[in-house]
């Protein structure tokens, strides 16, 4: 599904985002850049150990990320030319700021992208794997950082969400479709 969100191009796909030919792929980091498990996991896998390399040193050098916040690495063997770590909250059940802490990820690696100078980004559903986030309510969050990131924005080309799992892709074309 495609729509145009004022002057950038939304995609919304069902797959997997290691193989999305894109600029930046957004990985759902963990504070400390250890690269387990869901897309992390996947990143790792097909970009090889340079990732966790350099995820390591830029743990060393400044701490572990804030939740909200990115860290930048390049990307191994993948075809983008950096990868951008968001760490996402652990969903507590909603009272713990966690739907400020998802916009602030979200937006902190769109921001990062156009300081990077790229066109093109590939996001996957951060935190709503492993760390519980609601998929609805995370799709309604991308939408709304989306609408207000794209209001000045004049850097991005095309913005992609991309999901391997079916179910919880077609709740974002649900939500991408509602206006
Ligand atoms: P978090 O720890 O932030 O919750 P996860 O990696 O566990 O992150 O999952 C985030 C979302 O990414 C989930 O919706 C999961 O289904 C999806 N996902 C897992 N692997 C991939 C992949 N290779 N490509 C795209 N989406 C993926």
């Amino acid at each position: 599904m495609e729509v145009k969100v004022n002057n950038v191009l939304v995609k919304l796909i069902n797959g997997d985002i290691t193989k999305e030919k894109v600029d930046v792929i957004v990985n759902a980091a963990n504070a400390w850049l250890k690269h387990g498990g869901g897309v992390a996991g996947a990143i790792l896998k097909k970009g090889g150990y340079s990732i966790q390399k350099e995820s390591d040193e830029y743990v060393q050098k400044y701490g572990p990320v804030n939740t909200g916040d990115v860290a930048v690495t390049f990307a191994g063997n993948l075809e983008a030319k950096y990868i951008i770590h968001a760490v996402g909250p652990i969903w507590h059940g909603g009272k713990n700021k966690e739907e400020e802490k998802l916009k602030s990820a979200i937006l902190s690696a769109l921001k990062k992208a156009c300081e990077l100078g790229v066109k093109t980004i590939a996001f996957p559903a951060i935190s709503s794997g492993i760390y519980g986030f609601p998929v609805k309510r995370c799709a309604e969050i991308f939408k709304e950082s989306i609408e207000k990131f794209t209001k000045n924005n004049t850097c991005l080309d095309e913005i992609r969400i991309v999901n391997i799992d079916k179910e919880d892709h077609e709740i974002f074309v649900e939500v991408f479709s509602n206006d």
